[in-house]
């Protein structure tokens, strides 16, 4: 069961039994990554669900708080659905690279194809923010470029801000 509120003509944001989430267990793993997450084929918010599920297995990371769910128009290429996004505050043993090439297989065994900037796509995981690093290298740009201009970004980001700021993130 989710709760479904309208914020504007165009933003719907769902809260369900998993997002927004802070996790309250201590993890000692070393890094803290903030990842976007998002998505606009199939039902997308059970594939958050899912994604939530395999990352609660994974070696090497612990998920520390879940954003709620913003469902949004796309932009740049206009004639595909709304997207869903969420963020995702994510404790991990791995460097930066090694983080992102973990999503890229993480997007890669839940259906994503590459086609063209701005496509459709089941599932994009970005690398928001990582501790407080500035990264500037041709396959990672932390953080992210345009973040802050983005209604996709920015709501579900006010769910778990007060979470890290609890756990001293
Ligand atoms: P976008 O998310 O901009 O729509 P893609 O998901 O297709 O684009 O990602 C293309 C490439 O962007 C990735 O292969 C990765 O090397 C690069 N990239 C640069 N910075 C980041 C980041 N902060 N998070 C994720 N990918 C990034
Ligand atoms: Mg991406």
């Amino acid at each position: 069961m989710a709760l479904k509120r309208k914020l504007s003509p165009k933003l719907t944001l769902y809260r369900d039994r998993e997002f927004p989430m802070c996790i309250s267990s201590k993890s000692c793993l070393r890094h803290t990554a903030v990842v976007g997450v998002g998505g606009n084929i199939g039902d997308v918010r059970r594939r958050f669900h899912h994604l939530l599920t395999h990352l609660r297995h994974a070696k090497d990371v612990d998920v520390l708080a879940t954003g709620p769910i913003l469902k949004n128009p796309p932009f740049g290429y206009l004639e595909q659905d709304d997207f869903h996004n969420t963020v995702l505050a994510i404790s991990t043993s791995m460097q930066p690279r090694a983080f992102l090439r973990f999503l890229l297989r993480l997007e890669k065994k839940f259906g994503r194809r590459r086609s063209f900037a701005n496509a459709p796509r089941t599932l994009d995981l970005d690398i928001l923010f990582f501790d407080g690093r500035v990264i500037n290298r041709a396959d990672l740009v932390v953080p992210h470029p345009h973040w802050h201009e983005r209604e996709s970004v920015v709501i579900p980001l006010q769910g778990i801000d007060r979470c890290l700021n609890i756990q001293g993130r």
